[in-house]
């Protein structure tokens, strides 16, 4: 995925989200929803257009059609030359960025008020009128390619897909959000068209705006730029078999050993279990001062991100092969002693944690669309409030409820990464 380029987060860091008015949501007349929050401390516009159309809704187009898509979003379109979408925004004063994950795909960019206009255009015509041209949709692929054979050097990325891949089988959750190389490159001009035409719809949509602009305008603009096909509201995501335990061992020449364990989390409509399990994951590893931090020898993991059907909790860890037993019976025992109760001062940090990391990302125009788009693909753009009244109403005792709940080893699926020749099922 493309990186997180905020041209103006310097200018942008210290607005304070305290002047600024609650989130008010709007139908316009395409069916799309404008998600607004009006915020005059600084004389910007972050806009961020969300849509329900991650990779989970990639079938039956080919795996990796909705990442390759969004590479391909700031290419040629029927207005603009290849090459000119980047130019134009450049000459705003800022870069476009877009990322894909299961749930999601979005665009955004943040720029000085009186070019939020110009903005609109830019991304509106990206998402409304790319071209997909053969050439420069190759030069994609091939970035593609080079995504996912970086991502094979990243041992912990690669380990979150094999569990998946075992948690969910079937269900799309189950796929890497990239696709697989071979799907990838099977990938045609026609499969876009058709992705563009039916997952980048106004019933999937949310043009989100913040910062220095009035309702009125913000209305008006989104309305005019953001004509988009009505479509169809994105399907319910499927719900996943119960897993059942199994582990399996794959060969892969990293230096150490890897030991991810991978369980069934809540779904975000289950709000506030998914801030229950947001303290846990994080009283299991905070930095380096997590629980399993304390008691195994070697880089953890502990991870969880919300999402709109079963989000999967990853815990794991690296170290040398030698002392990978010991750490996995440490790390079980971590696990039953969150079951057992967990101490509240280690419950309170997670939460300070949490809510600190909140504010941070919540601190910038940009950060704040992100927020109040992340959470309306997931329900709605409330929960961006909610999770902050919802984390600080978790007690020790509901994180201890959350572990008996969601990490039972009897469901969870187990995949090590070693180097040694005789790697088994
Ligand atoms: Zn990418």
């Amino acid at each position: 995925m493309k990186k997180i380029i905020f041209l103006f987060a310097a200018a942008s860091i210290f607005v304070q989200i305290g002047l600024s008015a609650a989130p008010v949501t709007e139908k316009l007349p395409s069916g799309a929803t404008l998600v607004f929050e009006e915020n005059h401390s600084a004389p910007l516009v972050a806009a961020d257009i969300w849509f329900v159309s991650g990779s989970a809704y990639d079938g039956p187009l080919p795996a990796g059609t909705a990442h390759l898509a969004e590479h391909c979003a700031f290419n040629m379109t029927k207005n603009r030359p290849a090459g000119r979408i980047d130019w134009d925004a450049e000459c705003l004063g800022t870069t476009l960025d877009a990322h894909t994950s299961r749930d999601w795909i979005h665009y955004s960019c943040t720029v000085p008020s009186r070019y939020i206009e110009k903005a609109l255009d830019i991304l509106s015509d990206a998402v409304i009128n790319p071209v997909y041209d053969e050439g420069e949709t190759d030069i994609e692929k091939r970035i593609v390619a080079d995504e996912l054979s970086r991502k094979s050097m990243t041992p912990f990325s690669v380990m979150k897909d094999f569990l998946a891949a075992d948690l969910y089988e079937s269900n799309p959750y189950g796929r890497p959000i990239e696709g697989y190389p071979d799907t990838v490159a099977k990938i045609t001009r026609d499969d876009l068209m058709k992705f563009r035409s039916t997952r980048l719809t106004a019933a999937r949509c949310a043009v989100v705006l913040v910062g220095d602009i009035t309702k009125e305008k913000a209305s008006e603009l989104a309305s005019k730029y953001f004509t988009l096909e009505k479509g169809e509201p994105a399907p319910p995501i499927p719900e996943p078999k119960t897993p059942q335990y199994s582990e399996r061992v794959v060969n892969i020449p990293y230096v150490l050993t890897y030991t991810g364990f991978g369980f069934m989390g809540p779904k975000a409509e289950d709000f506030d279990e998914v801030c229950a399990v947001d303290v846990l994951v994080t009283c299991l590893v905070r930095g380096g001062m997590g629980l399993i931090n304390r008691a195994v020898k070697g880089d953890c993991l502990s991870d969880f991100l919300t999402s709109k059907g079963r989000g999967m909790i990853t815990i794991g860890f690296s170290c040398k092969e030698e002392e990978a037993a010991a750490n996995e019976a440490a790390l079980l025992q971590v696990i039953e002693e969150a079951k057992a109760g967990v101490d509240p001062a280690v419950a309170e940090a997670a939460k300070r944690y949490l809510l600190g990391t909140s504010a941070f990302d919540n601190e910038t125009f940009g950060g704040r669309a992100s927020a109040l788009g992340f959470y309306f693909t997931l329900g709605g753009p409330d929960l961006a409030d909610k999770y902050i009244d919802g984390v600080r109403a978790v007690t020790p005792e509901r994180v201890s409820a959350a572990a008996k709940k969601y990490l039972d080893k009897a469901h969870a699926k187990k995949v090590v990464f070693t180097a040694k020749k005789e790697a088994a099922k």
